[in-house]
């Protein structure tokens, strides 16, 4: 299959509108990351997104609508809860899980009894979403198991020859897949942080969330996962990577100490002076949303200069930072050092 790279135009939009009716998979970019998209109601379809991605069966996608009239689509109930969170951040990158209506297919929910929303921001996503006049299932346009994809070269690099269209939106915004936050318990859980974060979820709906314990912990064998996506390895480079946390002199005499061949360290600005070995910076120190907006492509550009083994400074957990250590901890495969 040949696989079209088109700016956003009124004709490029419109093609994507029209394969997506005719039930094929588009490439579309987001405030938050790149995704594939399908209509979610239509079974096929969504089955090619699981092969272009070569994705787990039960992993199940998020839903994305252009506007509220799209809800009775996709779920069956708009609690008060997801009204106030609604208002507060969409368009924006905060998926609420939902009980599922009864149109979405199966593929999406994955054997689930809820379902994933979420409204981008995007104005490509959205123009894209109106005219084709279905909510789209669109999860990353990665290959499964590697760095979700921040620009369109990034896209083509998974996914060529897998798709017959990419739509170019620049490079994204967020950088980080979205907040997914779910609403089906008796309490709010956090299931992924993202740029929406557990403070101001908690500020808006006036009650704890719970940080559910695979943002942070690795999934014991039999553990009940919340959220399916996150027991699999993720956002990973090819080298092995992994976080040492501390002052920047002591993480340069750890290195130093520990470093093999093709070792690289994955830094923050302005800190590769002091390091002993190639470096690759992934934003500000104190600006985890500039964090947030690189990392992807940093971890991507790891793999081009042919690291074999990294060392990352850790982030801040605060905030977004929340969303940045928790990518990064995935890309270590939950790998960290104290120094
Ligand atoms: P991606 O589309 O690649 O950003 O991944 C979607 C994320 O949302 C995965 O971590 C899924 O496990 C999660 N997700 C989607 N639908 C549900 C659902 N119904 N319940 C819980 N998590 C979900
Ligand atoms: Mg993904």
């Amino acid at each position: 299959m040949e696989t079209q790279l088109k700016q956003p135009s009124t004709q490029a939009i419109e093609q994507a509108a029209e394969l997506l009716r005719a039930g094929e998979i588009v490439a579309i970019p987001t405030e938050t990351v790149y995704g594939i998209a399908a209509s979610a109601l239509n079974q096929q379809a969504v089955e090619k997104i699981f092969i272009a991605k070569a994705r787990p069966q039960d992993n199940p996608l998020i839903v994305h609508i252009a506007d509220r009239d799209m809800l009775p689509m996709v779920t069956s109930q708009f609690s008060s809860q997801a009204e106030k969170l609604a208002e507060a951040f969409w368009p924006g990158p905060l998926t609420m899980i939902l009980p599922r209506g009864e149109q979405v297919c199966d593929g999406v929910c994955a054997g689930l009894d809820t379902v994933a929303v979420r409204m981008p921001s995007h104005p490509v996503a959205q123009q894209i979403i109106r005219a084709s006049g279905l909510p789209l299932a669109a999860p990353s346009a990665n290959l499964s198991g590697s760095p979700s994809p921040t620009t369109a070269a990034h896209v083509l690099a998974d996914m060529q020859g897998r798709l017959p269209l990419i739509v170019n939106g620049g490079e994204c915004q967020v950088g980080l897949e979205s907040t997914v936050v779910s609403l089906t318990g008796e309490r709010p859980v956090l299931l992924r942080p993202g740029a929406v974060t557990q403070q101001q979820l908690e500020e808006v709906l006036g009650v704890p969330v719970e940080l559910a314990a695979a943002v942070l912990e690795q999934l014991q064998e039999g553990q009940k996962v919340l959220s399916p996506g996150m027991k699999y390895k993720h956002y990973a480079p090819k080298a092995q990577v992994t976080i040492v946390k501390g002052e920047l002199g002591d993480f340069a005499r750890y290195v130093a100490e520990h470093k093999g061949p093709d070792a690289v360290c994955l830094c923050f600005d302005g800190e590769q002076e002091q390091l002993s070995l190639p470096c690759v910076a992934y934003g500000a120190k104190e600006d985890a949303v500039q964090q947030a907006q690189q990392l992807f492509a940093a971890l991507r550009r790891l793999d081009e200069i042919g690291a074999v083994q990294v060392f990352a400074r850790c982030p801040s957990m605060e905030g977004v930072g929340l969303a940045v250590y928790n990518r990064l901890l995935r890309a270590a495969g939950f790998r960290v050092v104290q120094v």
